[in-house]
């Protein structure tokens, strides 16, 4: 995103079976697959996991890591804070380097800009109380639609709660009619027009519902220059796409760790905060025991004032969940391991490959499908977004029969996401021959 990529060369694609064989030989990051708990059909085969989008499967490293912590709190007690073989009193900090490199931020010198904690609507709303303050005629907020529910309720309260009207307080840039994504030239437009009454612009990484991926350089730029602060939702972006927040100088970012970062259901998210906003202690925030100076923090009711810490970790409210975080060690030790722009690569390949397959053999079938993730290197992470016209809950009945793991959105888009760290070409081509109904 907001960089040239190098396209792939969709013209040595072929069809047939052998070749995704091929592609799977050649993959450097074909080992991983082993690593993963892949669920299984009721005949004992894999079945074809296409939904990391919405859940990524379990490393197999985390169970051992959630175990090492039940036995330290059996055998250490409160001790374990201090002498747990990876004490807990620390525990968030083992997740400062690679948390930063998996978005692009910094990290060290007491100056992080990247801390795990909390749930992605918990920390929207975090960051809003410090990053939406509207004042006189700037008082709006822009986002793209299609908008997360979670997301919308979430800016809904932050202008509600400050006496605005999301009626007229609330904008929305939408794709045109008859079109399914947003234009980029359409979102400048918007916010070159909007953006004097613009407080903050809140958007997606890449959108959950057409996995459009938008160029978070180009909006970041575009909304400092109308004077705007800039944060994304990066739920459907962190370990999917590349990121660089840091040297793209976005204000704040969120994203949850359960989809494409395999952290376990309901894991615990990422923040990240520009480090300029972070030495800010001044900025307003939702103060916790954990956000404050470690100097001063078990000096209880002796330090009644809170002392922010001047980087992203002050706005930690609470200890945190020990159990929860354990397997975002084994998720985010693959991530350093595999490196993004490697896993970037593959993504690219793979999901040009899916994109090929369909449309090959759609040549035959008949324009009962259309892909709307946009096409263009850039503009796409894992997710392909398949719109259905012609019976889409048949069809997606038809995917579920025949072991395949995607997703549907009413009324007619069946999601599905090839992920690089354990999806195989073969996955996508056997996924596609189901889904063209070759095998029926
Ligand atoms: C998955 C997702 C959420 C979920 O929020 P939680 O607080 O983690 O339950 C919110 N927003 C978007 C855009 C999402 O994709």
């Amino acid at each position: 995103m907001g960089r040239v990529e190098a396209s792939v060369d969709t013209t040595s694609f072929r069809p047939d079976e052998e070749f995704a064989r091929r592609l799977d030989a050649d993959d450097p990051l074909r080992a991983f697959r082993d690593e993963f708990e892949i669920p299984r059909r009721p005949d004992g085969e894999d079945v074809i996991y296409l939904c990391g989008n919405s859940l990524g499967l379990q490393p197999k490293a985390a169970r051992r890591l959630v175990e090492q912590e039940l036995d330290d709190w059996a055998r250490r007690g409160v001790e374990g804070h201090f002498t747990a073989s990876t004490p807990w009193y620390s525990y968030h900090e083992q997740f400062r380097e690679a948390g930063a490199r998996l978005v692009g931020a910094r990290s060290g010198g007491g100056a992080e800009e990247v801390v795990m904690m909390n749930s992605l609507t918990v920390n929207l709303h975090l960051m809003m109380v410090s990053f939406f303050r509207p004042s006189g005629e700037r008082r709006a907020i822009l986002t793209d639609w299609p908008t997360f529910p979670s997301d919308i309720y979430a800016l809904k309260t932050h202008l509600v709660t400050r006496g605005l009207d999301p009626g007229a307080d609330l904008i929305f840039v939408r794709p045109r009619d008859g079109e399914h994504v947003v234009r980029p030239d359409d979102l400048d437009e918007a916010i070159a027009r909007e953006g004097k009454r613009v407080a903050l612009i809140l958007m997606n990484g890449v959108n959950f519902l057409t996995g459009q991926a938008f160029d978070l350089r180009r909006i970041t730029r575009a909304g400092h220059e109308q004077g705007c602060l800039v944060g994304f939702d990066l739920a459907h972006a962190a370990g999917n796409v590349e990121l660089h927040l840091h040297d793209w100088d976005v204000d704040f970012a969120c994203w949850c760790s359960y989809k494409y970062l395999n952290a376990g259901p309901g894991a615990v998210g990422g923040c990240f905060v520009h480090e300029r906003h972070g030495r800010d202690t001044s900025l307003p925030r939702y103060a916790g025991w954990w956000g404050n100076d470690p100097e001063t923090r078990f000096r209880m009711q002796l330090e009644p004032d809170f002392v922010a810490r001047g980087d992203v970790e002050g706005w930690q409210l609470s200890n945190p969940p020990i159990l929860a975080l354990a397997p975002l060690r084994a998720s985010l030790e693959q991530f350093s391991r595999a490196g993004m722009p490697a896993l970037a690569a593959k993504s690219r390949a793979l999901t040009a490959y899916l994109r090929y397959l369909l449309e090959h053999a759609d040549e035959s079938g008949g324009g009962w499908f259309e892909i709307i993730t946009p096409r263009e290197p850039g503009a796409h992470g894992c997710q392909l977004s398949v719109l259905v016209h012609d019976d889409p809950r048949g069809r997606y009945r038809a995917l579920e029969e025949a072991g395949v793991v995607c997703d549907f959105r009413e009324p007619n888009i069946i999601r599905v996401a090839p992920v690089p760290l354990y999806n195989t070409f073969h996955d996508a081509w056997r996924f596609a021959r189901i889904l063209t109904r070759q095998s029926r």
